[in-house]
């Protein structure tokens, strides 16, 4: 019992912190959900300010999902929204309501907020490669949705991931053997895979990749009381999505 007063004053002191800006961050401007305005001049759209905590408590976890895919799409065709980061890191320091968390690779070639157009204030992001969960991950995952009210999480997997390469031929090398470990279930799946099981098949990566978003969705789902209710209860979606190098393109999986 006392325990469970100690984590309630816990969210109560987290989510005080989170709101103690909420009154003095009222927009100045009146705006589309998604903050978007544009000029004659300039045809791409322009987001003038962070997502304040009126706006992320009127979105559904539906609505975040396709401000997601709407934002890839941009990505993709070169339409990214111009944003004034300079401006926005000083209206976004004493308070944050982002939409989503996103758990990535650690891969370079993914600059995770361009690829959804999201700018600052907008998504956590969580990286590690091989984008699968454990316990800092989880706990991070249920701050982000659980205090401060983001409505999706989405693992986000890639082509040609070096991790899941690694996984595949079980590199034996420091820190990064124990950790490759965390995707090898997603390798052993295929064990009756009957073409190359190497690294060198693409195909085979490919497969072990989306396997490795599929379990790392159903483990956060198993491991996490919190988010599984939440989700139960449709406050929030986990989803995956798998990123094409070539093109940019997020393909969405486990919707
Ligand atoms: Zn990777």
């Amino acid at each position: 019992m006392r325990k469970l007063c100690l984590n309630l004053l816990a969210v109560g002191f987290w989510t005080c912190l989170l709101s103690l800006d909420c009154s003095q961050n009222q927009p100045q401007s009146t705006a589309t959900d998604d903050q978007h305005s544009a000029t004659n001049s300039d045809p791409k759209p322009r987001v003038e300010r962070v997502l304040t905590k009126e706006e992320q408590d009127k979105l559904t976890p539906v609505e975040v999902l396709k401000l997601l895919k709407d934002g890839n799409r941009r990505f993709v065709s070169g339409t990214l929204t111009s944003r004034d980061h300079s401006r926005q890191v000083r209206e976004a320091a004493s308070g944050q309501y982002p939409k989503a968390v996103i758990l990535s690779c650690l891969d370079s070639r993914i600059p995770v907020e361009d690829v959804f157009d999201r700018g600052i204030g907008d998504v956590f992001v969580a990286r590690v490669a091989g984008n699968f969960e454990n316990t800092d991950i989880l706990g991070s995952m249920e701050f982000g949705c659980k205090v401060a009210g983001s409505k999706l999480i989405l693992v986000l997997g890639h082509e040609h991931c070096g991790a899941v390469k690694g996984a595949i031929d079980d590199v034996d090398l420091g820190n990064i053997t124990p950790m490759l470990k965390n995707i090898r279930p997603a390798v052993e799946h295929f064990t009756a895979y009957e073409g190359d099981r190497s690294s060198e098949n693409e195909e085979f990566v490919h497969m072990v990749a989306e396997k490795n978003v599929r379990l790392t969705i159903a483990d956060i789902r198993e491991q996490s009381p919190i988010l599984r209710e939440m989700e139960s209860k449709d406050e929030i979606k986990i989803v995956g999505g798998i990123y094409a190098m070539d093109s940019g393109t997020v393909t969405f999986i486990g919707e």
